[in-house]
This record gives structure tokens, sequence and C-alpha cells, in this order.
């Protein structure tokens, strides 16, 4: 499984789209969590897991995912956020 990092949706679109990757049943690793336009691409795409580090915004794209089936987690890598 493909794994794209960074901003959701450019990277996502860039990775899946312009190069052909395949992103059925992936894990998106991106460092914010997801907005609702995002959130819609990444559903579309057939991602069915993301991984994210802070939190960008309302929860909406999150939620927004929870209830499209797709697992959100949000993993930190810095130990006083933990
Ligand atoms: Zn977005």
């Amino acid at each position: 499984m493909p794994i794209v990092p960074g901003r959701g949706q450019p990277k996502a679109q860039e990775a899946s789209g312009v190069k052909g990757i395949a992103t059925g049943g992936a894990t998106l690793y991106v460092t914010h969590s997801p907005c609702l336009d995002c959130a819609s691409v990444v559903q579309a795409a057939g991602i069915v897991r993301v991984v994210y580090d802070q939190t960008y915004g309302p929860p909406t794209g999150v939620l927004w995912l929870m209830n499209a089936g797709v697992k959100v987690q949000r993993f930190s890598i810095r130990k006083e956020d933990a």
C-alpha cells in the first residue's frame, strides 16, 4: 500500500492522479487533519485509514470521514502533546 506524505488533498491527488498510484485500501499519513474538501477527496480515493499529527480547524472533515467508514487516528510525535 502506498504511503503519501504531507498535507492531504494536494499530495494525495498528485500521487494518485498524476502518477497513477493506486490508493484504494491505503493509509494516508498527513501532518494536519483533513478539512471537509480534503475528506471528500480522501474518501473518493478509496483510502480506508487516515493518520494525522495536528488538528487543523474544526473537526468537520474528520467527523465526515469517520461517518463514511474511514478510520481516523491522531498520532503525535511530540511527547508534550501526549
Ligand atoms: Zn483541506
